[in-house]
């Protein structure tokens, strides 16, 4: 009976969504302020990816917050910045490593407006972020290429994906956003693979750009040549946790990347990394060893009592998921660690 209550306001959610987003949603038109400058936060949530944005008209945006995990580091990082509202709030793709800290930040923000790509899931967290979403009255603005967020002249916030509607992974459907701000442009592609990386190529989006917030956290069959060509970026931010089990990134993607000159700038080596542009010239500051204090490390099987390390690739399904803060804690309720993930005696 429940199941059925929630999957039923999916569907009205989506319904409003479409009905509501039309050809794109409204264009803020906004006053240059030079001033105050661009800031790119790429936030080190572990495995996972969030991306803040300060606009120079004040404007903010938040693009993922990480796993379930990383929502309270997320929630703290933009607190620090003394900032309290986010006006743009996109969920670039409904994977756990994405959306997961999204609900934990709807709570204690005023989001202003939702961007989501057409496209759903039955997991658990997904069904989370949209009771979260329905308690703060917000609707969903289903988002596609082509679509523009803020064009104010200097300052533009677009997106670029996705192109179509029916790819055969959840990673295709991501939401890609550019930002340009006077000379200065940044790709933030979530986890877009080589299929909606080829359709923006022929599509003929101007894709230059100086920074590229790789796809897929550098996994293989993203960032591949043509796309790569295309943005010729000076800069990669490839989003990724220490000790990823996944092999993220893949040294194919890192080769691919060397043959262009990027330089590659890694959140598991540098911790937050954060761009400031002025319109004209671009500058980097690091946090280093950010995303150590990432609550959640450690998933238990309730079935089981097994737990892994977040990374592993055999984690539970997501309804018989206990999490974590230490192996201790996993310890004392009585799980035992899996082997292959939980190296004991190591770090
Ligand atoms: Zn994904
Ligand atoms: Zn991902």
């Amino acid at each position: 009976m429940r199941r059925y209550r929630i999957h039923s306001l999916i569907s009205v959610i989506l319904i409003i969504g479409i009905i509501l987003t039309g050809c794109g949603g409204p264009i803020s038109h906004t006053s240059e302020d030079y001033a105050s400058g661009l800031r790119v936060h790429f936030i080190d949530v572990g495995q996972g990816d969030s991306t803040f944005i300060e606009f120079p008209n004040g404007k903010t945006s938040l693009i993922d917050a990480g796993t379930r995990g990383a929502g309270d580091r997320v929630v703290e990082y933009i607190n620090d910045l003394g900032i309290d509202k986010i006006d743009y709030l996109i969920a670039t793709h409904p994977h756990e490593d994405h959306i997961g800290g999204l609900p934990e930040v709807i709570r204690n923000f005023d989001v202003n407006r939702v961007y989501m790509p057409e496209k759903t899931t039955n997991t658990l967290i997904f069904e989370e972020l949209l009771l979260e979403l329905e308690n703060k009255d917000l609707t969903i603005h289903l988002a596609k290429g082509g679509d523009v967020i803020i064009d104010g002249g200097k300052l533009k916030y677009s997106i670029l994906a996705p192109n179509t509607d029916n790819y055969s992974g959840l990673n295709d459907f991501s939401i890609v956003t550019k930002i340009e701000y006077g000379y200065n442009s940044i790709i933030i592609t979530g986890d877009a693979e080589k299929n909606s990386e080829r359709e923006m190529v022929e599509l003929g989006y101007d894709l230059a750009a100086d920074v590229l917030r790789i796809g897929h956290h550098g996994g293989k069959t993203s960032s591949m040549e043509e796309f790569l060509i295309a943005v010729d970026p000076d800069y990669s931010i490839i989003s990724v946790g220490k000790g990823n089990t996944y092999g993220h990134p893949h040294r194919e993607t890192l080769n691919r990347l060397q043959k262009i000159d990027s330089q590659i700038m890694r959140t598991d080596e540098l911790g937050d990394i954060i761009l400031i542009s002025d319109g004209k010239e671009l500058k980097w500051e690091e946090n280093l060893g950010a995303g150590d204090s990432i609550k959640g490390q450690y998933i238990g099987n309730q079935n089981t009592k097994v737990f892994h390390h977040m990374n592993c690739k055999s984690l539970p399904k997501e309804g018989n998921r206990i999490i974590f803060e230490s192996i201790e804690e996993a310890k004392q309720r009585g799980y035992r660690p899996h082997k292959v993930c939980i190296k004991e005696g190591g770090n």
